[in-house]
């Protein structure tokens, strides 16, 4: 997404959240997307905790050969030690989200804690790839105070709506089943590439083919909220 229309999409948001307040809705459906309500056949792939020296490179191998761009959810701490293939994702046309440092769940922190959490990996992000424009809060903990945090850092706070069960390391077509089973028009997939093992890069593969066969287009997750439709 463009940093302009970025900008607008969360002030959007935080007027949606105000709002909400105002009259006493339900702020928390609105402040974080678990998917994005459209009619058109476009998905979101991610992958969280990377990256990994070993995972990271074999699925970005998988994802330049089918030609998807996705979005990478970095961990601060992992994109510091490895930054070379956080280089290379964003060289690759892939975006990159923040995943915050440390892992650490942020309905356990104090404020102050969780924000450094955020401008520590914001900051990094910045010098190896792009500003980010979407975070991703660890183990979905969240709550309306740290999602507002990342959009005062113009970021919107994305969950997802499969889970593929990657990181529980199913076999490859269980992962498989598990997205195609839950993928509709504005899904965001969860997936995986912090850890060795993983049946990721082989899963995302027939994923990709699977989806496509049934007129899917595969789009980051910031291009994913340029296709949210308003429903009446
Ligand atoms: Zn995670």
């Amino acid at each position: 997404m463009k940093a302009k229309n970025r900008w607008v999409f969360s002030i959007a948001l935080l007027t949606l959240t105000m709002l909400a307040g105002t009259y006493h809705l339900t702020a928390s459906t609105e402040l974080a997307l678990r998917y994005v309500p459209t009619t058109h056949k476009v998905v979101a792939l991610t992958f969280d905790d990377g990256p990994h020296p070993q995972t990271t490179p074999q699925i970005l191998r998988v994802l330049k050969e089918k030609q998807v761009k996705t979005t990478f959810f970095v961990l601060g701490s992992n994109a510091a030690t490895h930054p070379e293939w956080v280089k290379q994702a964003a060289q690759d046309g892939h975006e990159i989200g923040s995943h915050a440092y440390s892992h650490r769940f942020f309905n356990t922190l104090k404020t102050t804690e969780y924000e450094a959490e955020m401008d520590q990996t914001n900051q990094l992000i910045c010098q190896l790839a792009h500003e980010p424009a979407v975070f991703r809060p660890p183990g979905g903990s969240w709550n309306d105070a740290v999602a507002r945090a990342a959009l005062l850092r113009g970021q919107t706070t994305i969950l997802w709506s499969v889970d593929t069960g990657d990181w529980r390391r199913l076999p490859v077509g269980q992962v498989v089943k598990n997205t195609l089973d839950n993928v509709k028009p504005g899904s965001i997939v969860l997936m995986h590439d912090g850890q060795p093992a993983l049946p990721t890069a082989e899963a995302v593969g027939i994923i990709i083919d699977k989806l496509r066969d049934k007129g899917y287009q595969f789009v980051t997750v910031s291009e994913l909220l340029q296709y949210y439709e308003v429903r009446h």
